[in-house]
């Protein structure tokens, strides 16, 4: 394969955008150190109400790292966080940078069959999770490796809060109990912080080698594998973040972090740009329309990173005119396609500029995004961050295809991971010489610009959330009445694709939808949960017997387009 490529977007990049960069060699914690010595009064977090300074954040992470040292925790050890966005988040994922472990992101929704798998294949020896999520962890606690688990409410961030022991959690407005008995292997956030010692541990970390995360996500093979992302990796998208999007002097911008921590765009373009660049991050833990407007007035949010489902959701508010959002500057979509309609009427209503990026958790995840500074192209992703490179390859050649061919769209670039965790094969079916294969397929233009025409993975991505069908299709197949199953994504107004199982029961058996219903609520995270159902007699094949998904899928897309 040609391994050169001409770069034609570079042509389109104004003077004041690097075209290559010099990425510091560092660790990703190293930043909070500078920022705790060089700023170390200005606020680094807003959080319902309450603000943690640069100083205090670095000294409740060294405290964590302290502490997870102490029970055993060794560089190259994984630490698992189970947490929805609370300063917690970020104390724990630094501190345990800091003691030298790999962060394995946790989803929050994660039912037991989940959690249990993403311990066992990362290995992970602690775990940091939310009161509300521990009796589904406690559940699973000892079919892993897991050797402590570190429990804390949501308000329970403040260096010393007053509760501290909560043996019986009743949450208010969810009625939810939470029993937990603390001993040496359940511990409680607050009193292990509050126990730490707030010496600085001397880990040598090696960016380009050591691993800061594993990202999990469902790939190709629709098993959930681990992304081992290094520090290198994360600095590198951050620092091309900043010279990309954010034209702000360092010390300046308040960050809206409603994007979740758990996925490394959260990660990479909210925590780690903000701290990088000593801003305020004001953490929303969860993502309610009308607050999210309240905050962005109430804290003058200069930076608001999120998936369109969020924009969608903020420019169709019913009280928008109420609240003054002149404060937004600079916006970066991803996850999923951003409307065009949806981008100028943000636009409009901010007067800040709204930008859409693509990539994938393998890409750390920013590789692709339209430019902030110059021509937008309808329908087009845009062109490659600096020192990024990407081509269209032919399925059919092997070849790099020619400005308007389809093909699969590969990365090469800083920001690419390192591999799958333990999966040397998965690894060496993604790369094609030093080019990561993203699996979607896609052209360039004549000017570079690149556009997605289909996801070659049957990834479903339902309102910003990743969904892989193999995934809910094995859970329907544990079931005994279920001969065949298969699972695809169907247009849906609002959140872009919905869940569609399409069901034949063994004979002789009967089911109704809300049994299946339940029984798949009880066995996947409530978003991966079809929403719509169909029992059939059959499903279409081909002749060696394989589902034909795609049939399926253009039946739905045909009835949708009549509508
Ligand atoms: P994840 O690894 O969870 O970040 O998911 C990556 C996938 O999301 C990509 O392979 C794409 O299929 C999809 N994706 C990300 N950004 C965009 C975008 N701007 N437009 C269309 N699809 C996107």
């Amino acid at each position: 394969m040609t391994t050169t490529v001409e770069k034609r977007w570079l042509k389109h990049y104004p003077e004041e955008i690097p075209t290559s960069i010099q990425y510091p060699e560092r660790s990703l914690q190293s930043f909070l150190k500078e920022a705790a010595e060089q700023v170390p009064d200005k606020k680094a977090i807003h959080f319902l109400g309450k603000e943690l300074s640069y100083q205090e954040l670095y000294t409740l992470s060294k405290k964590f790292a302290n502490q997870l040292q102490g029970i055993g925790v060794k560089k190259g050890d994984r630490v698992a966080i189970m947490l929805a966005n609370t300063p917690q988040s970020v104390i724990c994922y630094y501190g345990a940078l800091m003691a030298g472990a790999i962060v394995v992101q946790t989803n929050p929704l994660y039912v037991e069959r989940e959690i249990e798998h993403q311990m066992n294949d990362s290995g992970a020896k602690v775990i940091v999770c939310l009161d509300l999520v521990y009796p589904r962890v406690a559940k699973v606690r000892n079919k892993t490796n897991l050797e402590h688990v570190i429990v804390t409410g949501i308000k329970d961030y403040l260096p010393f809060p007053k509760n501290l022991i909560y043996p019986f959690i009743q949450k208010k407005n969810t009625g939810i109990t939470v029993n937990i008995t603390y001993d040496a292997k359940t511990l409680n956030f607050a009193e292990f912080l509050k126990a730490g010692s707030e010496k600085e541990l001397d880990i040598k970390v090696s960016p380009k080698e050591d691993l800061a995360l594993l990202q999990y996500t469902g790939g190709t093979t629709g098993v959930a594998k681990g992304v081992m992302l290094t520090h290198h990796n994360l600095v590198t998208n951050t620092t091309q973040c900043l010279h990309w999007m954010y034209k702000m002097e360092k010390g300046e911008g308040r960050v809206l972090a409603a994007l979740p921590f758990f996925h490394v765009y959260g990660m990479t373009v909210i925590m780690n740009v903000s701290i990088m660049y000593q801003s305020k991050m004001i953490v929303v833990p969860k993502f309610e329309p009308k607050d999210v407007l309240k905050t962005i007035d109430k804290q003058k949010v200069t930076i608001f990173p999120g998936a369109p489902t969020m924009y969608v959701a903020l420019i169709n508010h019913p009280e928008i005119k109420n609240y003054d959002l002149s404060s937004i500057e600079a916006c970066l979509s991803g996850a999923a396609p951003l409307p065009l309609e949806v981008q100028q009427s943000f636009e409009k209503l901010t007067g800040g500029k709204l930008v859409e990026g693509y990539g994938l958790t393998e890409t750390s995840p920013v590789a692709i995004s339209t430019p902030i500074w110059g021509k937008r192209k309808e329908g087009s992703i845009g062109v490659p961050w600096p020192d990024t490179e990407a081509a269209v390859l032919s399925a059919e050649t092997g070849e790099f295809c020619e400005p308007g061919e389809v093909g699969e769209i590969i990365i090469r670039g800083p920001q690419v991971m390192k591999g799958y965790w333990n999966r040397p094969e998965a690894t060496a079916a993604t790369f094609k010489d030093d080019w990561f294969l993203t699996g979607d397929m896609g052209y360039m233009d004549e000017d570079g610009y690149f556009y997605i025409v289909d996801r070659k993975k049957d990834m479903i991505i339902a309102g910003g959330f990743n969904i892989y069908p193999r995934e809910i299709e094995e859970v329907l197949y544990e079931h005994d009445k279920i001969q065949e199953a298969v699972v695809i994504g169907v247009p849906d107004p609002y959140r872009g694709e919905t869940v569609k199982a399409f069901v034949v029961l063994k004979e002789g058996t009967s089911l109704t939808e809300e049994e299946l219903n339940k029984y798949c609520r009880e066995n996947l995270a409530a978003y991966k949960v079809p929403k719509l159902y169909e029992f059939r007699n059959e499903l279409p094949k081909t002749l060696i017997g394989k589902i034909l998904r795609r049939v399926l899928v253009d039946e739905e897309k045909a009835k949708y387009a009549d509508k």
